[in-house]
């Protein structure tokens, strides 16, 4: 498979997947994409739809990789990357009521979705590392649980060191230790004074450096990464081919931030996947939900919620939808994307939004309607939820004019987020307190102001690493 980027590529006009999955995001700023999108058949569909999710995985991310992968690295990544997921079922389906699904994300080691593609990731960085014997320097933002998902996934990772930055004061105490209790020598903690958009500004521009971007051999992990986006396309078909004798169309209800897991679905539906709607549930930073109703994207103040790993406005894998919405025509990408940045907004063609409406629709769940979802599943069905997943439950309710099954992504386990939780269900929980003893393990991070000098001189003194 090739890939290009969205913004149009100045250097050789196409890249293999090893070289976008290393490079994270392209040199001119864009977003790598396939070329194209690999089709299954209906017959393909059906002969895929009793296999487990390891075999799912491999078959699909075959379609996508180059010649350094064979069949069988794949498959071993995949088997490798899942077997600590602590649940019986890799994804667990759980019906709740007729027509309506919860798909757990949650059994990874962080207790998050997003250990579905860093593990997977650094899996398949450290395949392409070893055969051309090199290391890499990882930079990435978070917002919550892309930064421990990360360090947990990289963590004893001989080919990386790694750096996350998060917004000081503003990831839950539990998220924060998840990050900072793990004392491996090659993983570096950064509080930055200021929000997650900050840290993924500061990011974006040590990218964009080429100097010490080739220095140090940056990599990302953060969701522009096309591998991660790749890995979460799986769960897609494989919670579609639970559903029992499913020979009809689903829904999905996708919480959403960086628009990476949403995203995924609709590349899902692509592929063949009988998909009718996405729903992007989005909490109060809304920048989505309003786009998909008025076609115009335009940035707002980053408000602090219940669902932090949600604070988000500019959503960074939108730019991959915008660029297809646009029949890949780069340049009206760049127009765009300037205005966004002189503006603070672009707005596109009615035709365009309807197009989009075939597929997504944008629903925004504020703080109180989450904490009421949460009681509501609690005092009806026994089942809790976080609030991250509240916001997606809420959102499939709303829409409940759909008559196909609507399967809610639940992406993170209640116990990440107990202090929310007790507050909806009015009554203290039986968390995971103890989980790696993060509670009365030290804390180990650096606080920077919000400066991307003196983000790099912290890399570089830290970096002991010859790098080639
Ligand atoms: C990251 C995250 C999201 C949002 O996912 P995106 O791919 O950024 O849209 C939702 N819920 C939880 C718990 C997350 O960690």
């Amino acid at each position: 498979m090739n890939y290009i980027s969205t913004r149009g590529f100045t250097g050789k006009n196409n890249k293999s997947f090893s070289e976008v999955t290393m490079e994270g995001l392209a040199s001119d700023g864009g977003l790598y994409v396939p070329e194209n999108i690999p089709k299954f058949s209906k017959l393909e569909l059906d002969q895929m739809s009793s296999l487990s999710y390891v075999e799912l995985c491999t078959k699909i991310i075959l379609k996508y990789t180059d010649e350094i992968f064979t069949e069988s690295d794949i498959k071993d990544i995949a088997i490798d990357s899942y077997k600590n997921f602590n649940s019986g079922d890799i994804a667990p389906l759980i019906e709740i009521e007729e027509n309506k699904y919860i798909l757990e994300l949650f059994h990874g080691p962080t207790l998050a979705f997003k250990d579905f593609a860093l593990q997977f990731l650094s899996r398949v960085f450290n395949l392409i590392l070893e055969k051309n014997n090199k290391r890499i320097t990882i930079i990435g933002a978070t917002s919550g649980d892309t930064g421990s998902a990360a360090i947990e996934a990289f963590k004893n990772n001989k080919k990386a060191s790694i750096f996350i930055l998060h917004p000081k004061g503003k990831v839950s105490d539990f998220q924060r230790k998840q990050m900072t209790t793990v004392h491996s020598e090659n993983v570096y903690n950064i509080a930055i004074e200021g929000n997650f958009d900050d840290c993924q500004t500061l990011v974006k521009k040590l990218f964009m450096d080429n100097n010490f971007k080739t220095k140090y051999n940056l990599a990302s992990v953060n969701s522009i990464n096309w591998c991660r986006v790749l890995a979460q396309v799986v769960y897609y078909f494989y919670s579609t081919f639970k559903i029992k004798n499913n020979k009809d169309l689903v829904n999905f209800s996708v919480p959403t931030g960086n628009f990476g897991d949403a995203y995924a679905g609709y590349i899902a539906k692509k592929m063949g996947l009988p998909i009718n709607k996405i729903i992007i549930a989005t909490n109060s930073n809304d920048i989505l939900a309003r786009f998909f109703s008025s076609g115009e994207y335009k940035v707002s103040k980053v408000i602090s919620t219940l669902s932090p790993s949600m604070d988000i406005q500019v959503a960074s894998n939108f730019e991959r939808l915008l660029f297809e919405s646009l029949n890949n025509d780069a340049d009206l990408v760049n127009k765009n994307m300037d205005d966004l940045q002189k503006n603070g907004f672009f707005k596109l063609s009615d035709d365009i939004l309807k197009s989009l409406n075939n597929t997504f629709i944008g629903i925004s769940i504020n703080d109180h309607s989450t904490l009421k979802c949460m009681n509501y599943f609690y005092k009806k069905f026994g089942i809790i939820v976080d609030p991250h997943t509240a916001v997606g439950l809420q959102a499939s309710y709303i829409n409940s004019n759909l008559q196909e099954p609507i399967i809610t992504l639940a992406t993170a386990h209640a116990d990440k987020f107990s202090q929310s939780v007790e507050k909806a269900i009015g009554k203290k929980m039986n968390t995971l307190s103890n989980y790696n003893n993060i509670f009365e393990r030290e804390e180990k991070f650096k606080d920077l102001n919000n400066n991307l000098d003196i983000l790099k001189n912290y890399i570089s003194e830290n970096l002991k690493y010859q790098f080639v």
